[in-house]
């Protein structure tokens, strides 16, 4: 016996056991419902023979031959005169297979597509085409979502810094809702219109984004997305970190140098740096410089002209323009050398450096009376790297032996920017050893990145502790520190302070 269907009003007339299963069925109503008006009818116009495909049954492919009737609609008023009677638990109208079958061949496809899927489903003896399965997959009813009250935008890359689209998240339930082909006021602001539920919106601190909102939901309250301002200051940080590290990887070369001294001085014009050092001062350029092109484009989102950005970062007009023209940054490659009369006289300065004597106005002494032509400038520049990063905590307590530590790179070096930047952001609390005590020595490395660590620490705990009504106050504080390198993030949350301040609610004006 054959358990088939658990369908009222459908009887098996006959069961054919071959290399297939055939079942006969007649349905056994004594009425169907016009599928127009609604109204019962009995009475039959004619009876005809549906085909239909369904899922194997006991290994073997299953057919059913399905005698079905069709009937008068008994209103007069009806458009509809006469229907076919229906099974809606078993098939749609017009279909040649059951609707379970529908089901298995739709899963098959969006497991492993169109012609994976029929090559499986005949292995199974579920069959059905590639196109089948296709347009079954296409035809399949996408998930309703209720109309949405806070949403949040935010870029989607189809290609990396060349083309971005739109991501619109629901925020109430956490789901993705759509995908807009580019981030246009115009494009932006027609969707939100089209979505008038909408009351609260979360987004980076574009301009665009900015716009499209005041166009197209001017109802909608903004508030900056949390994330998107600690990832700009990151960013910042790591331009900041970037450049220290550049620093301190020229100062690291000074050290090289009296390995060289021996060796003619003609090899870095060749173009491929030869030691480590130099290597690694290339490489800290270059990432210096992808730092600073991600800041750039950061800041053209948020509507910046180029001269503007010029001033923010510190560069060139002309080269801000250029990079923006190319899409990205040019590789820098190796720096010519540039011949300084310092040069012969570096690993006498360091040694010395090394022996204790840090007084500039006695190593100047030292040196003109070594034949040192040079400017006082170059000697107290180069000083000032010495200072900055070759005598580290450790080195300053004279505890390891000098011609050890001597050839020995800082331990920061082995850091990359972007490691350190996250040594910034994490909790302390969360960190390893060893990277607490890279965190200090970086804190330690120069003021500068005491402050950079400072202001970070006090940003994220408003960001973690919602305290809103610190922000002009952590504001005058990176003024006042004078960190070229976070100017940009301050300008852009003065630009935007109301979405900011609603992303950070102060104690008294908590409303969310
Ligand atoms: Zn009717």
């Amino acid at each position: 016996m054959i358990i088939f269907l658990d369908l009222s009003d459908v009887e098996v007339e006959r069961v054919e056991v071959a290399e297939e299963i055939t079942l006969t069925l007649r349905t056994t109503s004594p009425t169907a419902s016009c599928p127009s008006c609604g109204t019962p009818s009995s009475r039959i116009q004619s009876r005809y023979t549906r085909k239909l495909r369904d899922l194997p049954s006991i290994g073997r492919p299953l057919r059913l031959i399905l005698h079905v009737r069709r009937f008068f609609c008994k209103k007069s008023t009806c458009a509809q005169k006469i229907f076919i009677e229906r099974l809606p638990e078993l098939c749609d109208v017009h279909a040649q297979r059951t609707k379970r079958l529908q089901e298995a061949l739709r899963h098959l496809g969006l497991m492993i597509g169109g012609q994976a899927g029929a090559d499986v489903g005949s292995e199974l003896g579920i069959s059905g085409s590639r196109d089948t399965i296709l347009r079954l997959v296409h035809q399949s009813e996408r998930p309703t979502h209720p109309e949405p009250h806070i949403i949040g935008l935010d870029d989607w890359a189809w290609k990396r810094r060349l083309r971005y689209g739109t991501l619109i998240c629901d925020l109430e339930r956490g789901v993705p809702i759509d995908l807009l082909p580019d981030r246009t006021v115009e494009t932006v602001s027609t969707w939100l219109e089209e979505h008038p539920t909408i009351d609260t919106i979360s987004r980076d601190g574009s301009s665009e984004y900015a716009s499209a909102i005041k166009k197209g939901a001017p109802q909608a309250r903004e508030v900056s997305d949390r994330w998107h301002l600690v990832k700009n200051l990151a960013r910042c940080v790591s331009v900041l970190l970037a450049s220290c590290f550049a620093e301190l990887r020229r100062a690291e070369t000074a050290i090289e140098v009296k390995e060289k001294q021996e060796e003619p001085r003609s090899h870095s014009s060749h173009g491929h740096p030869r030691t480590r050092a130099e290597r690694q001062v290339q490489q800290a350029r270059q990432a210096e410089r992808q730092a600073r092109y991600e800041q750039i484009t950061a800041l053209q989102k948020q509507g910046m002209k180029s001269a503007e950005m010029a001033a923010v970062v510190g560069m060139a007009e002309r080269t801000v323009r250029q990079w923006l023209g190319r899409g990205d940054v040019p590789y820098s490659g190796p720096r010519k050398s540039r011949f300084s009369p310092l040069d012969p006289y570096k690993s006498y300065l360091l040694s010395r450096w090394h022996e204790g004597c840090h007084n500039g106005a006695q190593l100047e002494r030292e040196l003109r009376a070594k034949g040192y032509k040079g400017s006082q400038k170059a000697i107290y520049r180069c000083l000032a790297n010495l200072e900055l990063f070759v005598s580290s905590p450790s080195r300053r307590s004279g505890a390891r032996d000098r011609s050890e530590t001597k050839y020995q790179l800082n331990p920061l070096l082995a850091l990359s920017a972007s490691q350190a930047t996250w040594l910034f952001f994490r909790r302390e609390e969360d960190l390893k050893a060893d990277e607490q005590e890279n965190l200090q020595q970086l804190r330690q490395a120069s003021p500068d990145l005491e402050t950079a660590y400072q202001l970070v620490k006090e940003f994220l705990h408003m960001v973690r502790e919602l305290t809103g009504e610190r922000l002009e106050e952590w504001l005058g504080k990176v003024e006042a520190s004078h960190l070229q390198a976070f100017q940009s993030f301050v300008t852009g949350v003065q630009q935007d302070k109301d979405a900011v301040l609603a992303g950070l609610p102060c104690l008294g004006a908590m409303d969310l």
